[in-house]
């Protein structure tokens, strides 16, 4: 929601300032998604309110889940009609994360990726990415269930060519005084946009930086992330090489495997080079994302081929996880938001 639109709704409806705490408490500690959730206001002044001011900015259209129950997929209709995604995966035991979106659409337009297929529609507001959080917290609430341990960027778009609102999004999870939850639990993937790596190191030193590498050479890391056509491999590795040494922290790097195109031996070779250009192996964990499908020419490995691939990679000394895929009955995996 927009708090500042309600401070300025309530002093001109002269409604006492003690009301704004007693809603934002209500929205961000308690995930109340409608005035009829707010019992503390007065049936009048919930009328009043639900005609001037939007308690969240969207609509559930659909609540998808998975076979296995872990994983849900949260379709969302904007103010203007168009539609964004978020997930939630149970990724350790109980604890629920939460991937969320930052722009309708993706101006990268990773061949791969059903995000990029269509280019960018716009931007998100503060409040449309802290409303996915909003809602899904409202959910699982609902259902008695664990609340979200973790967020994690990597939803629709580029988080780093929407920067203003994201880093608004990202203080209001982090603060104690709204959402709460701590940097260190909140992750932000970028497909390697340099100057946003930069601010982030800056503002945000505590949260986990994701970088989505797929590839440690020119042409054919290029052909995979255009991105990388502005912020070459040399300036993305420069980039990391000052991040890590002003946070003194890990780095993610996501690597989606796709048979033929980045598996084979050389170019484990080549991504072993690369980080070691950038820093010691202890500062990398590498994300292998096998390939999840949608609709374009490429594959994933067999499971000995992708286990072939991070045993290399282990051998060099570098830690590696296997992400396994979920959510892909629901077309809620990396890579499957459409906002279809
Ligand atoms: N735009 C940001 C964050 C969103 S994409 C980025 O690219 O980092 C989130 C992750 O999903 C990225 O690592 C991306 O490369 C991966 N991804 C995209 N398409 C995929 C696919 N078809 N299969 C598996 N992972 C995919
Ligand atoms: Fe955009 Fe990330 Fe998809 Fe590439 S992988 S098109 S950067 S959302």
């Amino acid at each position: 929601m927009d708090l500042k639109k309600l401070s300025i709704f309530l002093k001109e409806n002269k409604i006492p300032a003690f009301r704004l705490k007693q809603v934002r408490d209500a929205v961000y500690k308690n995930f109340a998604v409608s005035w009829e959730e707010i019992p503390v206001l007065p049936a009048a002044l919930r009328e009043r309110l639900r005609h001037g001011i939007h308690i969240n900015s969207l609509e559930t259209l659909e609540t998808r889940i998975s076979k296995k129950k872990d994983a849900v997929k949260f379709c969302f209709a904007l103010k203007d009609g168009l539609k964004i995604e978020s997930v939630l995966l149970k990724l350790l035991s109980e604890k629920w994360s939460l991937c969320i979106s930052t722009q309708v659409g993706c101006p990268v337009r990773c061949p791969f990726c059903a995000t990029g297929k269509k280019g960018l529609k716009r931007n998100l507001s503060p409040d449309e990415i802290t409303d996915q959080y909003l809602t899904a917290a409202n959910y699982l609430k609902k259902l008695g269930e664990q609340k979200i341990g973790s967020v994690i960027f990597m939803g629709m778009g580029e988080p780093f060519l929407n920067y203003d609102s994201v880093a608004e999004a990202v203080r209001t999870i982090a603060d104690p005084d709204l959402i709460g939850l701590g940097q260190r639990h909140i992750s932000v993937s970028t497909s390697g946009h340099v100057p946003g790596i930069r601010r982030f190191a800056k503002d945000f030193p505590q949260c986990n930086l994701a970088i989505s590498l797929h590839a440690a050479e020119e042409p054919l890391r290029t052909d995979l992330v255009p991105l990388n056509r502005t912020y070459p491999l040399s300036q993305l590795a420069k980039a990391l090489k000052d991040y890590i040494f002003s946070t003194k922290r890990r780095v993610f790097v996501e690597y989606v495997l796709m048979e033929g195109i980045n598996n084979s031996r050389t170019q484990v070779a080549r991504l072993n080079a690369w980080l070691r250009t950038v820093a010691a192996p202890k500062y990398f964990v590498v994300n292998i994302i096998p390939y999840n499908r949608t609709g374009g020419p490429y594959r994933a490995p067999t499971r000995e081929r992708i286990k072939l691939f991070a045993g290399l990679l282990e051998a060099a000394g570098i830690e590696v996880t296997i992400r396994k895929s979920m959510g892909e009955d629901i077309s809620g995996a990396c890579g499957q938001l459409a906002g279809k």
